[in-house]
């Protein structure tokens, strides 16, 4: 069966607790802190693996829980780190986050993404010792993991879809031009998992094709099996409509042509208005009377498409298409990815104070709770965008004014997930 939305749960580890402890030795009146450092908790992290093709996992797995991190020890001994859990998808898998629909990563390439970070370890004693307390009796708990809901949804990565109504010979063509062997009969809907090949045009020339099921009428609007899987054609970057020009099963090829554009339409804009090569097919099947051909010709000058004669059956035309499709793949914008989508900042939650601590150990400022667990643990540090959105979220949340109330000043260490920085008026 193909899957291709699939809603999970996913956890990070929370993170271990700091230690209280005391050095001792025989002969040694008082030893010092020696309490080690929580681990870390664990993170998810998605990753692209090719050679998966559906969600269909994720249809029977539903929660995903990476380990915590454990407690420090005495001896200074840290606590080891969760390990992260990976979750492996297939190329072109975009998470959104459930609840808002937003999109938090498109997989599309190799990339690792972190969705839920898991929490910080504590410190332990050892960090609190000064000149003037030289035994602290307190240590840092470990923070909490991040729990978060999350929708995937595969939208293959094709340069080229193939379209049309079924049986107009999608798989034909795509068995003969790749290695891919998809199955080919001679009734509806042989099709139930979108395939791809890659096509090889010469050395280091080749392109990604799918062979997407059978488009029916009606399927905009959810009729049949055609309005799950046009997702997948959403992003390629020319589309091969295919017609059987013969009319063989009794209907109208133009009809058929039109018919399919007018379920892009419903279904999208951007989809309605990609680059199509009409692809009339079954050549073979008609004899003498051309005038066919020249109708569809028509249609395809009149809407701006390309137009190509095919007999995938019998592989006249073949090696035409191909050519064709490498050189107008040549003009076209590589494969469409999506941006993560960040909350407006206008919808930024109320935050109350209990959803934000701010509390001053020693010389740090250290700022943390729930609200502030779900920020850090969507947001990349790694990445300036994502910084910059983090450093708005928490002006806007109060934090900063807080800080200041707080008496802190140019220069003092504020504590903020694992980021540690300099504040800064
Ligand atoms: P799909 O549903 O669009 O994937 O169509 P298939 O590739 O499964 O082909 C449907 C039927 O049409 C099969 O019986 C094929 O052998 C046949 N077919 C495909 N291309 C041609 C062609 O160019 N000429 C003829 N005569 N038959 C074809
Ligand atoms: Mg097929």
């Amino acid at each position: 069966m193909f899957i291709d939305v699939a809603n999970i749960k996913i956890a990070s580890g929370k993170g271990g607790d700091g230690k209280v402890s005391f050095h001792r030795e025989k002969y040694v009146a008082s030893g010092g802190p020696d309490g080690g450092d929580g681990g870390r908790g664990g993170s998810v992290v998605f990753r692209v693996d090719d050679n998966l093709s559906t969600l269909l996992d994720f249809r029977y797995k539903k929660k995903y829980v990476a380990p915590d991190g454990e407690n420090g020890m005495g001896k200074r001994m840290k606590g080891k780190d969760g390990a992260d859990l990976v979750i492996r998808v297939p190329r072109g898998t975009i998470v959104r986050d459930r609840a808002t629909g937003r999109i938090l990563k498109d997989l599309s390439d190799d990339a690792p993404f972190v969705a839920a970070k898991g929490g910080n370890g504590g410190w332990g004693n050892t960090h609190f010792a000064t000149p003037t307390r030289q035994a602290p009796r307190f240590a840092k708990p470990g923070q909490p993991g991040t729990e978060r809901e999350i929708t995937l949804e595969l939208k293959l990565l094709a340069d080229v879809g193939l379209i049309g109504f079924p049986n107009v010979g999608k798989s034909t063509l795509l068995s003969m031009v790749s290695a891919a062997r998809p199955k080919i009969a001679n009734y509806h809907f042989t099709t139930l998992v979108p395939n791809l090949g890659v096509v090889r045009v010469a050395e280091e020339q080749s392109f990604v094709m799918a062979d997407i099921p059978g488009i029916i009428e009606g399927a905009s609007e959810g009729a049949g099996l055609g309005h799950d899987f046009l997702r997948h054609i959403d992003r390629c970057r020319l589309l091969l409509h295919l017609v059987d020009a013969a009319g063989s099963e009794g209907r109208d090829p133009l009809e058929d042509v039109q018919a399919i554009n007018a379920e892009l339409a419903g279904y999208s804009e951007f989809l309605a208005s990609r680059p199509q090569i009409i692809v009339a097919n079954k050549t073979d099947l008609l004899g003498d009377d051309r005038a066919m051909l020249d109708k569809l010709r028509a249609y395809a000058d009149a809407h701006g498409y390309g137009f190509l004669e095919l007999s995938a059956a019998t592989n006249q035309g073949v090696r035409e298409l191909v050519n064709q499709t490498w050189e107008r793949l040549q003009d076209l914008p590589p494969v469409f990815t999506y941006e993560p989508e960040f909350a407006p900042e206008d919808e930024a939650q109320p935050v109350t104070e209990r959803d934000i601590t701010i509390e001053k150990v020693e010389d740090y400022y250290v700022v943390g709770g729930a609200w502030i667990d779900k920020i850090m643990g969507s947001v990349n540090t790694d990445d300036y965008e994502s910084r910059l959105y983090m450093d708005r979220m928490l002006k806007n949340a109060g934090v900063y004014d807080r800080l200041e109330q707080m008496g802190v000043e140019e220069g003092s260490i504020v504590v903020i997930g694992d980021m540690e920085f300099e504040y800064i008026h």
